[in-house]
């Protein structure tokens, strides 16, 4: 199982991801990305690709270690 993880240090709500994900995992609110259905990551890879300020982890499960 897959989870996304969004670093709201990092992100500066550029919306890429909301729009890149074919499983719609992210949702805006207060101009960060909030990765409200995390676990319907399919590990496609979109999200850490487009992001400018790489803020996004795949992580293995909750609380498990980033994929890469
Ligand atoms: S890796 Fe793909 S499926 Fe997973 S959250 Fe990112 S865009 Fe969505
Ligand atoms: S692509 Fe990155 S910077 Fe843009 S909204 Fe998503 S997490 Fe934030």
């Amino acid at each position: 199982m897959f989870i996304a993880l969004v670093n709201w240090e990092k992100c500066t709500g550029c919306g890429d991801c909301v729009d890149a994900c074919p499983v719609n995992c992210f949702e805006m609110s207060d101009g960060k990305s909030l990765a409200h259905r995390a676990s319907y990551c399919i590990d496609c890879g979109n999200c850490p690709e487009v992001c400018p300020d790489d803020a996004i982890v795949i992580s293995i499960g909750w609380g498990g270690l980033p994929r890469a």
